[in-house]
């Protein structure tokens, strides 16, 4: 006898709905994406109890006449695709047809909608999945989606749900993205009666974000405007000073649909890497506009993840994209010291936190004959002429070996050296297919291979390789690039690649904590040091040198 049948729509809608509302701000998100598809020029949400017990939204969008209404809380009844081809050319913000019968399967949901041309507006209430009201009401165009008990036939679900504060924060965000990226559409958030947001519409972004964030925080933003390729990418990128610990403010809009996508952030913040302090985040907002051919919004039910075509396409227009950006603001790590005017703090944690670095002008003045010490043969310690020193022996001379081997490294790009070798790899067959993926920006390095089968097995082997491994051997760090390239740690890029390759040697080379130095050794480190670019933190963005004002000295001895 067959154990196999057909589940119940029921079943089918509750099975849907536990991916796509798996928290109320999920709901929210939803709702907001239809009225924005409903072209509303005014969008009000109102929330009980952080969405639970009630989470009503209204929109002046275009609406729906009766029998749409009745239609629009099936599975899979939409007007926003037609045939399988549409699916490449998406341009509203749902198409999957799921979002109302979601809502309708966990709770109560009335639907009231009134189009331009109809007199009266119609109105439907679906509990537990069946039509428990429908008719007439008086109301004005547009919609209003009322959702009460959202979780009533999915109790378990509420047992997942963080504190109150944190749902109604992930509602928060919601609400925000939406704003950031509709600045045309004027946006009003209540909780328990309370307006938390509320913003007026606008044609310039920034005036958007003013209304939504801190105005420091606004006043500290760079533009973005890049193209490369097909892909177009504008927004704002935080001042290195005003970045952050948490990273809840990156924003990510593709074609103006909010996603996360951990390699452009992870890119964004690779490309950002010698400006920010460790464990410190930029604020971003960003679009890119991709042609929809290039791009596949159907693969996560609630939209949030695309796949590009070619993601290397579009991680390294983030590259230049901010690489531009830095440079058309002179944005050193100096610089963007002086150009702040007030302190930018690096804590050490090793130090204590009274440490703190202290260059209002971005240059600390050293005497020009200094006498060391070093302590716990980690750091070296001098007296400068407003206060006193502390350098991390091994994070300093690491930055000074790798500004001086990218310059060597440069310079012999350009001219082609390369030191032929031939060393044998001992890569999987993975490796093998990654090195010929990436063999093209291996070999403007100066890496090339050549394969050679032996017994059905393939062997990889170096052939040549940058001049600069002329006296080291070059496997180890091969090695290691890959498995950074494998592990998707390195962004792509003949730039990343670059920065892996100069840091690996860097601090192979480097003294280490621990070492025991002469004066001369240490002389030389903090001299060296003064000569190279970036010195404030090492290549891993780690300080390398904080001083400690006599002022503070003085404060903490009471003298002033
Ligand atoms: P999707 O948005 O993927 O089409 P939904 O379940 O979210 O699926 O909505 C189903 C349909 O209901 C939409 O295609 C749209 O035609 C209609 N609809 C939903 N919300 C609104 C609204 N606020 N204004 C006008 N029409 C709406
Ligand atoms: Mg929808």
């Amino acid at each position: 006898m067959s154990i196999i049948h057909e589940l119940s729509p029921e079943v089918v809608s509750l099975i849907a709905a536990g991916e796509i509302i798996e928290r109320p701000a999920f709901a929210l998100k939803e709702l907001i994406e239809n009225a924005i598809d409903a072209n509303a020029g005014q969008i009000s949400i109102s929330l009980t109890h952080n969405g639970l017990t009630q989470m009503i939204v209204e929109d002046d969008g275009k609406g729906m006449d009766s029998q749409d209404v009745l239609l629009s809380w099936k599975l899979h009844t939409t007007s926003k695709l037609h045939t399988p081809d549409e699916l490449h050319s998406i341009h509203t913000q749902g198409f999957r047809g799921e979002a109302l019968a979601s809502i309708a399967a966990t709770g109560t949901l009335t639907i009231q909608s009134r189009q331009k041309n109809s007199q009266l507006g119609y109105e439907i209430v679906i509990r537990k999945q069946k039509r428990v009201k429908e008719g007439k009401i008086g109301m004005p165009v547009g919609t209003r989606m009322i959702v009460e008990n959202l979780f009533e036939s999915l109790p378990a679900r509420q047992k997942f749900l963080q504190s109150p504060q944190t749902e109604l924060r992930h509602c928060i965000e919601v609400v925000t993205t939406y704003a950031i990226s509709h600045p045309g559409i004027r946006f009003i958030l209540k909780h328990n009666g309370h307006i938390l947001i509320q913003v007026s519409t606008t044609t310039d972004p920034l005036e958007r974000l003013t209304a939504l964030f801190d105005q420091d925080l606004v006043d500290s933003l760079l533009p973005v405007n890049y193209q490369e390729s097909y892909v177009t990418l504008q927004g704002f990128i935080s001042h290195p000073s005003k970045a952050t610990s948490s990273s809840s403010k990156q924003f990510i809009f593709l074609n103006h649909r909010p996603i996360k996508d951990s390699l452009i952030s992870g890119s964004i913040k690779e490309a950002m890497r010698e400006l920010l302090p460790q464990n410190k985040n930029s604020v971003f907002f960003l679009n890119f506009t991709i042609p929809n051919e290039l791009i596949d919004v159907n693969v996560h039910p609630r939209k949030e993840i695309v796949r590009f075509a070619s993601p290397t396409t579009v991680y390294s227009a983030v590259q230049s994209a901010i690489q531009e950006m830095l440079l058309s603001n002179s944005l050193t790590f100096q610089s963007t010291l002086q150009n702040n005017q007030t302190t930018a703090k690096i804590t050490d944690s090793l130090a204590g936190a009274f440490l703190k670095e202290i260059k209002k002008n971005g240059e600390i003045e050293l005497f020009k004959k200094i006498v060391c010490t070093q302590i716990h043969n980690t750091y070296i310690v001098f007296e400068t002429k407003t206060g006193f020193m502390f350098v991390d022996q091994h994070a300093a001379q690491e930055r000074t070996l790798y500004e001086q081997l990218k310059i060597k490294f440069q310079a012999e790009q350009k001219k082609n050296k390369t030191v032929q070798i031939r060393a044998a790899l001992s890569l999987s067959k993975a490796e093998i297919l990654l090195v010929d993926e990436y063999e093209a920006v291996f070999k403007t390095f100066g890496f090339t291979f050549e394969k050679k089968k032996n017994k059905n097995k393939e062997k990889m082997y170096l052939i040549s390789v940058p001049a600069l491994f002329s006296d080291r051997d070059p496997i180890p760090i091969f090695e290691e690039i890959l498995s950074d390239v494998e592990n998707g740690i390195a962004i792509r890029t003949t730039d990343t690649l670059t920065h892996q390759m100069l840091t690996y040697i860097a601090c192979h080379q480097s003294v280490k904590a621990g070492d025991v130095l002469t004066q001369k050794q240490m002389q030389g480190i903090v001299h060296e040091l003064q000569k190279v670019p970036n010195k404030f933190t090492c290549p891993h963005g780690r300080p390398t040198m904080i001083e400690i004002p006599l002022h503070d000295l003085h404060k903490r001895f009471q003298r002033i």
